[in-house]
C-alpha cells in the first residue's frame, strides 16, 4: 500500500527555471526511499513540498490516502504528521535530551510523555543520557536525539534532509547503520535526501534519482547500479567505462573489440563496464592488448588508467602486482557484469 503519492508535482521559484518538474512517485508503508541527485537538482524542494513547507504550483500530494496539497487543497505542515530531521539536527541547545525528545508531545498526558520518552531512549540507545544537553553529546548521539524527537509524536512519514553530511567518514558509516536499524525497528516510512550515493546505496530500499528537477529513474539499489537507464545515472554510481558499441545483427563491435553480447538487430549504444569487470590476465588468448597510462594507489586496491585502441579505460586491481605507466597488459572483460544502453530511435 502506498503511504505517499506524488502526482505530476511541479514547482517554480520566481526568476528561476523549474525546481521540480512533473514528478510522480509512490512510497510504500515501511519503505526507506533515498532521493538523490547532484546539487540543485530539486531534492530539498521536493522534500519541503512533501512536508508542507512549500506549496507546489501543479500536481498533487497524497499522504495516507489524504490529499494534502493540490487541486486548491493545502494542509499545513503541523497537521500532516510528518517528522523532519535536518542536516544540522536543529536540537534546542538550552533543553536536555529528554526535553528535546518530548518537545512535540505537548498534548499528551504526563504519563504518556514519560512512557514515550523511555521508548525513544531505548530505541536510539541513549538511556542514561536524558539529562545531558546537546553540547555534551557526540555528533552521532545528537543525530539520534534528533531522530528520537522526530519519531516521538509517531509521524506517518519521516523526512531526513542530508542527515549525515556533518559527520566525518568513520562516524558516518556507523551512524548510517544505527539510523537504518532505528528506522527498521520502528517500522518507519522514511525519505532520505542525500547527495551521497553511498548513503543511498547502503540504506535505501529504493533510490530515486533527480536531475534538473526531473525524476530520471527509481529502483532498488542494485537494479540502478547494474541497469542504469542512461550514462548519467551509470556515472552517478561511481566510475564506469562508457564504451560506444554497434550491433550489426549478431555481433557487437566496439573499440575494445568484438563482444560476445548476443544482441540482435542493427543498433548503436553505450556499453557500461565497471572497473571491477576488467581483469588483467597473463595469457593473451582472447585477451585485449592495452597500455597502462596511469596508476593510482587507493589504499586497499589500485586504479589503472588504460588505453586500448582509441578508448580510455579504468580498471581496479589488487595490490599484489606492481604496474607502471608505459607497460603493456592483456585485458579480459567480464561481460556478464556489463550493461548496454541502446539508443532509442
Ligand atoms: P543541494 O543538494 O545543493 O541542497 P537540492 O537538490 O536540494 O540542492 P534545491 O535546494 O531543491 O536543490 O534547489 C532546486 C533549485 O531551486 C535550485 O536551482 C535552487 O537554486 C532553486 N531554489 C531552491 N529554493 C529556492 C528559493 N527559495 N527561491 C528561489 N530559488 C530556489
Amino acid at each position: 500500500m502506498s503511504l505517499l503519492e506524488l502526482q505530476s508535482v511541479t514547482k517554480t521559484f520566481t526568476g528561476n527555471s523549474l525546481a521540480v518538474e512533473n514528478v510522480s512517485l509512490q512510497v510504500t508503508q515501511g519503505e526507506l526511499l533515498a532521493l538523490t541527485g547532484e546539487s540543485g537538482c530539486g531534492k530539498t524542494t521536493l522534500l519541503r513540498i512533501i512536508a508542507g513547507l512549500e506549496q507546489p504550483d501543479g500536481g498533487s500530494v497524497y499522504l495516507d490516502n489524504q490529499l494534502v496539497a493540490g487541486n486548491g487543497h493545502f494542509i499545513h505542515p503541523q497537521h500532516r504528521q510528518v517528522g523532519l530531521v535536518f542536516q544540522d539536527y536543529a536540537l534546542f541547545p538550552h533543553m536536555t535530551v529528554a526535553k528535546n525528545i518530548i518537545f512535540g508531545l505537548g498534548s499528551w498526558s504526563r504519563t504518556e510523555r514519560h512512557s514515550r520518552l523511555m521508548e525513544m531512549l531505548k530505541l536510539v540507545e541513549l538511556k542514561g543520557f536524558e539529562d545531558r544537553y546537546p553540547h555534551q553529546l557526540s555528533g552521532g548521539q545528537q543525530q539520534r536525539v534528533a531522530i528520537a524527537r522526530a519519531l516521538a509524536p509517531k509521524p506517518k512519514l519521516l523526512l531526513l534532509d542530508e542527515p549525515f553530511s556533518n559527520l566525518d567518514t568513520l562516524l558516518k558509516d556507523q551512524v548510517r547503520r544505527e539510523v537504518s536499524a532505528i528506522l527498521r525497528l520502528s517500522g518507519t516510512t522514511a525519505i532520505l535526501v542525500t547527495h551521497d550515493i553511498q548513503d543511498a546505496m547502503s540504506m535505501a530500499d529504493r533510490i530515486a534519482i533527480l536531475r534538473n528537477g526531473r525524476l530520471l529513474q527509481v529502483g532498488v539499489p542494485n537494479q540502478l547500479y547494474d541497469h542504469p537507464m542512461d550514462s548519467y545515472i551509470a556515472s552517478f554510481f561511481g566510475k564506469v567505462n562508457l564504451i560506444p558499441v554497434t550491433s550489426d545483427g549478431g555481433r557487437v563491435n566496439s573499440e575494445i573489440g568484438s563482444l560476445d553480447l548476443n544482441e540482435i538487430g542493427d543498433k548503436t549504444g553505450i556499453l557500461c563496464l565497471r572497473p571491477q569487470h576488467i581483469t588483467i590476465v597473463k595469457d593473451n588468448e582472447s585477451a585485449t592488448l592495452s597500455e597502462i597510462i596511469g596508476v593510482t594507489y587507493l589504499g586497499n586496491c589500485q586504479q589503472l588508467e588504460l588505453k586500448t585502441g582509441g578508448c580510455q579505460l579504468w580498471c581496479i586491481q589488487p595490490l599484489n602486482v606492481k604496474y607502471s605507466p608505459g607497460q603493456e597488459v592483456n585485458l579480459r572483460f567480464d561481460l556478464g557484469g556489463a550493461h548496454v544502453i541502446w539508443d532509442q530511435h
